[in-house]
């Protein structure tokens, strides 16, 4: 059985360390209960991290917060900010992406089904975060060596994790990735770094509760900001990456702003 090592546990953000609220933590510290889970129920954790789904204003709050950080975390916070919580990415993706993700003439972020990771300290090494993850896979499946799964990393979470993300639907957005890749190759640190640049803009933020701002409630923030402008259930699961079409429900029903577009469409037409 694999236990996360205590260094790792210092080093992930023990502050927004809540293993019942959201499925990514556990990958995080490489929990060994977190890999069925996130294999195979992505939707239990729709519901948790929908509570911490930021609005506009306070998402403004958090972009006001990054930017009053010093380079280069203001730069890298903004991208990261943006490429969470209104393209919907994962933690894991932002940390494993490179400017070869991006198309630039189709103003879209297309995430592999496979892209070796080398981002460990060695020469060509993968990941602390790939490695903990590939020793999950290789605990779970008997017929899998931690060398097997190590050769499949990185990965995204699920199969339809692999995406077409298009960025150009808002000037800010498009900003914000064209501003971080005019420095940036690819995104240059840890997976857990992530998590780092999110809570340092969070603290910096006016007004914002910062133990509810992390990775994955961003990625929730993004669902529910394209939920509430009325993007529908296909292009929604399809943006998001989500397995299954009833995730992206959970997030068209029931929005205070869905009901009242409802409510205007139903009354406009009399
Ligand atoms: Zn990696």
């Amino acid at each position: 059985m694999q236990r996360p090592p205590p260094s790792s546990r210092r080093t992930s953000p023990a502050r927004n360390w809540r293993p019942d609220r959201h499925r990514e933590s556990p990958r995080t510290t490489g929990s060994q209960h977190g890999f069925w889970r996130d294999q195979l129920v992505d939707d239990g954790s729709v519901a948790n991290s929908k509570e911490d789904a930021l609005s506009d204003r306070q998402f403004q709050l958090l972009l006001e917060g990054a930017r009053r950080l010093d380079a280069p975390y203001a730069n890298q916070a903004r991208f990261i900010i943006f490429a969470t919580g209104r393209l919907g990415m994962r933690a894991g993706e932002v940390a494993h992406m490179s400017e070869q993700w991006i198309d630039w003439r189709e103003r879209t972020i297309h995430i592999p089904p496979f892209d070796p990771c080398t981002k460990g300290r060695g020469d060509g090494q993968p990941c602390g975060y790939c490695t903990k993850r590939a020793e999950s896979i290789a605990d779970h499946n008997q017929n899998v060596t931690v060398e097997q799964a190590l050769s499949t990393r990185w990965a995204p979470k699920t199969a339809a994790g692999a995406r077409a993300i298009p960025f150009d639907f808002e000037t800010r957005v498009e900003m914000a990735v064209e501003r971080f890749f005019q420095t940036h190759a690819e995104y240059p640190h840890s997976r857990v770094s992530i998590n780092r640049r999110v809570n340092r803009a969070a603290e910096a933020a006016e007004g914002l509760d910062s133990t509810r701002v992390y990775p994955h409630g961003l990625r929730a923030t993004a669902s529910t900001f394209h939920a509430a402008r009325g993007l529908t259930g296909l292009p929604l699961q399809a943006f998001i990456g989500w397995e299954k079409l009833a995730t992206a429900e959970t997030y068209l029903n029931g929005t205070t702003e869905a009901t009242r577009r409802a409510l205007r469409s139903v009354h406009s037409s009399r």
